[in-house]
């Protein structure tokens, strides 16, 4: 019989190309989204699928699913800095709340829970590169500790709910994953960019652009999400590409890669915008033998072209 997977946060950036995924892997796929940020083209492809069905629902409510459950995959969340930074309440009940509600959903069904958690659990690190042994820099008061702290918050639950019930659970620590689906408008990096750079606007890199990130392309993110909810590991594991770079050498790349002739401009640096990150991955390439496979140049060049592909008027489209 086939296995049964919720996915929350399924018209997601994430969650969704984790739907195909499952759905490719010959499983059973409820994806839940309240669509907030998610966006329901992301799974139209899908809605007719026989092994597909879709919840419209907000995870902070009572979240009930009928029938048998194998495994859940809890990835509703805000993920941009202007997200949740324009949703903070909602951002911080969909990390605790919502967590609570799909754990107790795992526990009721006896089901193995995967949650994403993020690198900013690490903060403005002090560490570099960033191993699970790090407890991090977060401000809990400043804007971005609805994020931070929310996260922080699900995964001490989640090891709660792992050796106080015995549930089977996993935490995948994600770092800056990029790919086609993202916003275009929804203020990450990559999107930035690129949409600046199609509309033939300045590149607008934030404070002097020497903060770095490490891109990890989709399908490696994907694969490592799949492996670790197969394994039996329940501590956290960082999945990310170690492939650092600094910001304002990103927008050059970016520049070049367009074949726009766009000038970088500098504009000032969010407060606790985290100067250095970068994934340390000896776990999970002991423990899932995973790795990234895909360069920063294919992975920018497929992620360009969806972008590209895109009508004028979407492209004009701009959140703030
Ligand atoms: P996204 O905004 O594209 O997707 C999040 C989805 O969750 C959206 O479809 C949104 O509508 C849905 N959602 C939000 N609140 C909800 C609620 N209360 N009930 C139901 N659905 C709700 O973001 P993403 O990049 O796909 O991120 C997915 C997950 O991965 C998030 O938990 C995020 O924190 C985590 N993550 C992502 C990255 C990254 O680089 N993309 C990095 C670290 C962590
Ligand atoms: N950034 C930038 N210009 C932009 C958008 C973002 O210079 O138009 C910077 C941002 O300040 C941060 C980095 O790019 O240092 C990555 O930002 P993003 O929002 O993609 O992710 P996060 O900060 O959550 O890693």
């Amino acid at each position: 019989m086939a296995k049964r997977i919720l996915i929350t946060g399924a018209a997601g950036f994430l969650g969704s190309h984790l739907c195909d995924r499952f759905i490719r892997e010959g499983y059973q796929v409820i994806g839940m989204d309240n669509l907030i940020t998610g966006d329901l083209k992301n799974i139209e492809h899908l809605m007719s699928h026989e092994n597909f069905e879709f919840h419209h629902h907000d995870v902070t409510k009572f979240v009930h699913v009928a029938g048998k459950l194998d495994y859940i995959l809890h990835f509703a969340s805000p993920a941009s800095p202007i997200d949740y930074l324009k949703i903070p309440i909602q951002t911080l009940k969909v990390g605790s709340v919502g967590t609570l509600h799909c754990l107790g959903l795992a526990k009721e069904k006896n089901a193995r829970i995967l949650i994403a958690s993020t690198s900013e659990v690490y903060g403005d690190p002090l560490v570099h590169p960033q191993n699970e042994e790090y407890y991090g820099n977060v401000n809990a008061i400043g804007p971005r500790g609805v994020y931070d702290e929310a996260k922080r918050f699900q995964e001490s639950i989640t090891m709660a709910y792992h050796r106080f019930h015995g549930l089977e659970t996993r935490i995948v620590r994600i770092f800056n994953t990029y790919g086609p689906r993202m916003r275009l408008n929804d203020g990450r990096v990559i999107p930035a960019f690129i949409g600046q750079a199609l509309r033939g606007e300045d590149l607008t890199v934030f404070g002097d652009g020497s903060q770095t990130r490490s891109f990890c392309y989709v399908d490696d993110q994907v694969e490592g999400i799949y492996r670790l909810l197969l394994s039996d590991y329940s501590e956290p594991v960082n999945i990310g590409n170690p492939d650092e770079i600094s910001i304002l050498d990103f927008a050059k790349e970016i520049i070049k890669l367009t074949g726009t002739n766009q000038k970088i401009v500098f504009k000032e640096l969010p407060q606790d915008d985290p100067l250095q990150r970068q994934p340390d991955i000896s776990r999970a390439r002991e423990i899932l033998g995973w790795e990234p496979q895909v360069s920063r140049e294919e992975g920018m060049k497929i992620t360009y072209e969806y972008f590209k592909s895109m009508s004028a008027s979407e492209l004009e489209k701009r959140e703030h």
